[in-house]
């Protein structure tokens, strides 16, 4: 079996310039080898049969985000190689690190039980960390298929809190794109994520939203308006953000009380629709 799947990594290696298991685990700039240690990861491996879909999802909403062209060609090897893995199952991935609490990047560095430690070395894979703005809403979108797909309903809540303590940990920034758009930068705790309690998760049957918008909170008394919808690529988009961010609350009045929040789309008033705008 191991023979059989080196074999055929050699072989997909030749079309496909992908990343192993092995190089999530050597290389140093590695996701997990960057990520803080406490992070919670997800770990996407070419045998899962719902990781392709959960790759285009991320690719959606990166695309719409505007990420560079070389972040997106890397995530579209990697789907090419996870399309064309020969190992195939819904192997249902254990979700919960020691003491009921998300799965760390240390988890899964140092684990003998963990995902990474139990994949083949050279199977293409495909790791989401907290600091890719896009993880928490493709976790979302995993569980989501494996809902569909007829999962025990207590691991799709376990996925559903596990994207909510992504969403929650700090550190979010747009991957590759370095400190320039930086959304939220904040020094990463080194204490174990907080899993909200999985039986408290809502099962609703609905596709997450592939899109998201922009929007503005006031830190103070909360006010909430969307300037962006869409991705933020059009320079006259990146000048509304910043202007806006020196506006006083229309609400409280209180002067650079904002903060940025990136979040789903769902529907409403914006001041900007880039999607539109990109279109006409
Ligand atoms: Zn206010």
């Amino acid at each position: 079996m191991e023979d059989r799947l080196k074999a055929f990594a050699d072989e997909l290696a030749r079309d496909v310039a992908y990343v192993t298991a092995a190089d999530e685990r050597t290389d140093a700039d590695s996701v997990l080898n960057t990520a803080p240690s406490a992070a919670p990861v997800f770990i996407l491996r070419a045998k899962d049969r719902l990781a392709v879909s959960a790759i285009d999802f991320w690719l959606m909403l990166a695309e719409s985000y505007g990420l560079p062209a070389e972040k997106l060609d890397s995530a579209r090897r990697q789907r090419e190689a996870f399309s064309r893995w020969v190992e195939r199952e819904l192997p249902m991935p254990p979700l919960l690190g020691a003491g009921e609490r998300a799965r760390t990047a240390r988890d899964e560095l140092t684990d003998a039980a963990s995902v990474l430690s139990r994949m083949h070395p050279r199977e293409p894979i495909f790791v989401l960390s907290p600091a890719d703005l896009f993880a928490g809403r493709t976790v979302q979108f995993w569980a989501w298929s494996a809902m569909r797909a007829g999962t025990a309903p207590e691991k799709v809540r376990t996925a559903l809190s596990i994207a909510r303590a992504m969403d929650e940990f700090p550190g979010k920034r747009l991957v590759g794109r370095g400190k320039a758009l930086v959304i939220e930068m904040q020094e990463g705790t080194e204490e174990d994520a907080v899993l909200p309690a999985p039986e408290k998760v809502k099962l609703v049957d609905k596709k997450p939203s592939a899109s998201f918008v922009t929007a503005i909170r006031c830190k103070s008394c909360g006010y909430h308006e969307i300037l962006v919808r869409g991705g933020r690529r059009t320079p006259e988009a990146n000048a509304l953000v910043q202007e806006a961010l020196k506006e006083n609350c229309p609400s409280c009045k209180t002067p650079h009380s904002f903060m940025l929040e990136t979040e789903a789309d769902q529907g409403g008033p914006a001041r900007i629709d880039t999607s539109v705008a990109a279109g006409s």
